[in-house]
């Protein structure tokens, strides 16, 4: 049982806004795909009356589901939990806190159909209500995030899009424990176009995201997306390997001309070869340990778009083609081989 389209909100301490949420998104999804769609609300922890009130919410509306995690898992993980649960063609990602207005959603759609695009990202023109403090630190992230990653994460975005199943069975077969969405998004490739639109301030409550938050935030995005700052050392060491040249023929030149006093020359000799050549071990170490990790996330290899053939329509490309391993689906039904099917054109 598939519906045409799924809302999924991720909400922590959120009271203050499901009301408003939940009547604004249903009226939103049902003026873009009629009847046929879902809400799934995912309860990360919270402290407040969250909880009741989803529970509230799914009684009286047949089209919602509540769900609710064991403890507070983070943002990225709630969503997560979402995103394995829902079951629409199309999936819609909103925060609680009605800061990116569901009435976008419509014309999301009808982006997403005009460009055959997989993902409409919303990007964000202006940051309404939020502290400088905040944009200047997002800046910066964005910045060097994508400076270190080896894919290119579209900046002033956040979850705020819409995808279709296609590509989130692909992130859904990513089995990687520290998620960052939104980067595993743009790591799948495909066709992703941006929805440019204006930030507005929360509906109630504040930021979920205290600076803690944040910087943890920033560290699973940058160490899950790059190893370069394992190469830190490597580099440092050829640094270190080179300007030692010259500092050694000036400590020999120094010994032969009888210029220091006995011992200095060994003394520097040994330091200076040694501290280069230790660097040099660590950065060699770290080549290692960046392959260790990124085989450990155990992504897809490769993912396929598209195949054209003369072979029949359903010809059977191993799951291993589109996936690069089989997929690991928390959830769902055996969806994935229709999923590589569906794209498999027959030439006339
Ligand atoms: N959120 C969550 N778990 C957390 C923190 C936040 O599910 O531990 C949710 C929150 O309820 C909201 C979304 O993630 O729906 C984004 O959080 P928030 O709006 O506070 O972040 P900001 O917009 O300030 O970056
Ligand atoms: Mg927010």
């Amino acid at each position: 049982m598939t519906v045409r389209l799924s809302a999924v909100v991720p909400c922590f301490n959120e009271q203050d806004c499901l009301h408003e949420l939940h009547a604004r998104l249903s009226d939103a999804c049902r003026a873009a795909v009629g009847e046929d769609y879902e809400i799934i609300l995912v309860n990360d922890g919270s402290r407040d009356g969250t909880w009741a009130i989803m529970q509230q919410l799914a009684a009286r509306d047949p089209r919602l589901s509540a769900v609710n995690l064991a403890r507070n898992h983070g943002h990225q993980l709630a969503l997560t939990a979402g995103l394995a649960l829902c079951r629409g063609e199309r999936i819609f990602i909103i925060d609680a806190d009605l800061q990116d207005p569901p009435e976008l959603l419509a014309a999301m759609l009808a982006r997403m159909d005009a460009e055959e695009a997989e993902v409409v990202y919303g990007q964000r023109r202006v940051r309404e209500g939020e502290t400088a403090f905040k944009k200047v630190t997002a800046n910066a992230f964005y910045r060097l995030l994508s400076r270190l990653a080896e894919v290119d994460i579209p900046r002033n975005t956040g979850d705020f899009r819409l995808m279709s199943r296609r590509a989130l069975d692909v992130i859904l077969a990513m089995p990687e424990q520290f998620r960052f969405v939104r980067g595993m998004v743009a790591w799948i490739g495909m066709k992703q176009v941006p929805f440019l639109y204006d930030r507005a301030p929360r509906y109630a409550g504040e930021t979920k995201y205290p600076l803690r938050k944040m910087v943890r935030f920033a560290v699973d995005a940058i160490t899950g997306f790059s190893t370069s700052p394992l190469r830190l050392a490597s580099h440092a060491g050829l640094i270190l390997a080179f300007l030692s040249i010259p500092l050694m023929i000036y400590v020999l030149s120094g010994w032969a001309l009888g210029h220091t006093v006995p011992g200095w020359t060994s003394v520097i000799l040994v330091v200076t070869i040694l501290g280069a050549s230790q660097m040099v071990m660590l950065g060699l170490l770290g080549e290692y340990i960046g392959r260790i990790y990124v085989q450990s996330k155990a992504r897809p290899l490769f993912i396929i778009q598209d195949v054209v053939s003369h072979q029949a329509a359903p010809m059977a490309v191993p799951l291993g083609y589109l996936m690069g391993g089989a997929p690991k689906r928390p959830l769902g039904e055996d969806g994935d081989m229709a999923v590589a099917a569906s794209r498999v054109r027959e030439v006339a």
